[in-house]
């Protein structure tokens, strides 16, 4: 038996794990301090009723007779997949059903998806990103280049003028900038994409925070993006299902990767339950206002942090199309995740656990209840006009 020898290239210590183990440390020396997370990458609130019903129902169907079911299609239930499709003409994007793979979430889609490439194509990964795309690909051991998101570019990658590659990785809204891409600027991907013969896998977790004008929520909105792109999305951040599971993945009639999927998917994965899909379709029909009223009470969250940040002059992106604040601490990330710890008992997340253009700047989430987001921005407040004032004088790591 020989071991996966890429194993060895995946850096030592993820970071979430990393972040839990100074935070676990600091309760352990401090036990009576009551620590707030800004730092939290899940959801807090509790489902929808509507949600919880549709459980009921379809757990009580399997019950009986007439409405048990075995196993489902490879590719998700009619009735969920007509859901989405009406999701998407709601908002004047035309897609088939045949288009359309429920999966157990985005992340187990972007990952596994890369079962249909050969191991020789170049990755291009925006840098700061979602960590799992690039450490998907180096288990499986592809060449990554990077494309840099920077204050510049307002931490919206372009597609580089010299470099090219054959797989192309797009967040938008992005986890962790919050940055988000117009119609506009994805055209310069499609047309980047059509040129190289490559294809875009485009992760929009996060489209329902999408409020912006010209902003898109799908990259189908673009013309030409049929041609090159496979779309991924979740349940997930727009209706709780973090630990409900289901999510799912658009590929294009006209491209090879459509049939693929579906063999690959009747090999490896056996559905989605039953009872999560109806779950799923409870939130895009009669339950949807519901995901609407989660999503705007975690952005009004994150307007309390960026109102305040205003306030502060302290330079960030995000917070309007995502529940995510980037903001420039000015110094190493992991020296001012400590210091924010130890003086006001905040978590928050070191930007250069995203990529290395992401030293000197802090990840912000808007996941939590509004009491403790107020409470963690008061102590904020407290603390940035501290560490101004001492910055200079401490000795901080610091960074351009
Ligand atoms: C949370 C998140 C996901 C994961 O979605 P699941 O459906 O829960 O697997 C995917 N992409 C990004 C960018 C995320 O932040």
């Amino acid at each position: 038996m020989k071991l996966n020898k890429n194993f060895k290239n995946l850096k030592e210590n993820y970071l979430f794990a990393e972040v839990s183990r100074r935070v676990e440390k600091y309760k352990a020396d401090f036990p009576s301090s009551d620590v707030i997370s800004l730092g939290i990458g899940d959801v807090t609130l509790p489902l929808s009723n509507k949600a919880v019903d549709a459980c009921r129902s379809a757990g009580l169907d399997l019950g009986t007779t007439g409405g048990f079911r075995g196993y489902g299609p490879y590719d998700g239930y009619p009735f969920l997949k007509n859901a989405i499709v009406d999701y998407y003409k709601r908002r004047n994007i035309e897609i088939h059903t045949d288009e359309v793979f429920v999966t157990d979430g985005a992340k187990n889609g972007i990952g596994n998806f890369l079962d249909l490439f050969d191991e020789d194509n170049v990755v291009m990964i925006p840098d700061p990103v979602y960590p799992a795309y690039v450490d998907a690909n180096i288990l499986d051991g592809r060449k990554i280049v990077y494309c840099d998101a920077t204050r510049e570019n307002k931490f919206l990658a372009m597609p580089p003028k010299k470099v090219k590659a054959d797989i192309i990785y797009l967040c938008s809204p992005n986890n962790p900038t919050g940055a988000a891409y117009t119609v506009e600027q994805l055209k310069e991907w499609v047309d980047y994409a059509l040129e190289n013969k490559a294809v875009i896998l485009y992760d929009a977790a996060y489209e329902a925070y999408i409020e912006g004008k010209g902003i898109a929520r799908s990259i189908f909105e673009v013309v030409g993006a049929r041609d090159c792109a496979v779309e991924f999305c979740s349940f997930s951040k727009m209706a709780g299902f973090t630990g409900v599971r289901c999510g799912w993945t658009v590929i294009p009639m006209n491209s090879p990767l459509n049939r693929m999927w579906l063999h690959r998917q009747a090999i490896k994965f056996n559905g989605t339950s039953y009872v999560v899909q109806r779950m799923a379709e409870s939130m895009l029909r009669g339950g949807y206002e519901d995901t609407k009223l989660m999503v705007s009470a975690y952005k009004n969250n994150a307007k309390i942090i960026t109102k305040k940040f205003d306030e502060l002059g302290i330079e960030y992106t995000g917070g309007k199309n995502a529940p995510y604040i980037w903001f420039y601490c000015g110094v190493d990330s992991w020296e001012f995740f400590d210091y924010l710890l130890s003086k006001a008992r905040l978590v928050c997340t070191p930007g250069c656990g995203f990529g290395k253009n992401g030293n000197g700047w802090i990840r912000l989430t808007s996941f939590n209840s509004k009491e403790r987001t107020e409470e963690a921005i008061k102590r904020f407040e407290k603390f940035w006009k501290d560490f101004e004032a001492v910055k200079n004088k401490l000795t901080f790591s610091t960074v351009k």
